[in-house]
């Protein structure tokens, strides 16, 4: 599991951030709230740690801006236990879950599993781009099989599709943050998407943006 936390308090972060690698949590931590934005727009996440009061931006405003520009990952919401009302626009805004501060890292961690565990509610089965269809479940594009690593990689490139996806996203996404495998692989596996989408005769592509990486566009 990877996530982001979002937490300007060092000490703290530090103390949390420990206990999570411990339990084999990768944490990529953002101590203010444009960081936070910045790295809470990319696909690389399980699960994003939301401090309510940041400097630069509030928890709030990156969850209703994450929300509006269509991020779906599962968002933790963290405040001092007086702010109820921060509380209650939090889940408005679209919150899967609430910690009130000050919490034992073991509940923020079973709240970590809970929400990973639990398919998330929008995980659509089907995900549709131009003409393709892609089954999920059965991992099946048009019909046709993917491998487990097309299917992941698909995935990323259809829920953003306003987003060029890196291949340093797409390396962390797929095997994970410390594998020794390098960029090479994605361009290999991106090949083989090429490939299956060119024998579908879809009108859909895989462009490489240069210096930021690959976007699905219609032809
Ligand atoms: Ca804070």
């Amino acid at each position: 599991m990877r996530i982001l936390y979002v937490e300007d308090e060092e000490f703290l972060a530090e103390a949390v951030i420990h206990v999570l690698k411990k339990n084999k949590i990768m944490v990529d931590w953002a101590a203010d709230g444009n960081e936070g934005l910045d790295l809470a727009l990319k696909p690389n996440y399980d699960v994003i740690v939301l401090d309510i009061m940041l400097p630069g931006l509030s928890g709030l405003e990156i969850l209703s801006t994450i929300r509006n520009r269509g991020v779906k990952t599962p968002v933790i919401m963290l405040s001092a236990l007086n702010e109820v009302e921060d509380k209650i626009k939090g889940l408005e805004n679209g919150a899967d879950d609430y910690l009130a501060k000050p919490f034992k890292t073991a509940e923020l961690i079973a709240r970590l599993n809970a929400l990973t565990r639990r398919p998330p509610i929008q995980e659509l089965e089907v995900l549709e781009f131009s003409d393709l269809e892609f089954d999920v479940k059965n991992r099946t594009l048009n019909g046709i099989e993917l491998t487990e690593t097309e299917a992941e990689i698909l995935k990323m490139l259809i829920k953003n599709p306003e987003l060029a996806v890196s291949k340093e996203q797409i390396l962390a996404h797929v095997w994970g943050a410390d594998s020794e495998h390098d960029e090479n692989y994605v361009e290999v596996y991106m090949s083989y998407l090429r490939k299956k989408l060119r024998g579908l005769n879809s009108k859909v592509a895989v462009k490489t943006i240069r210096g930021l990486g690959y976007k699905l566009v219609e032809e």
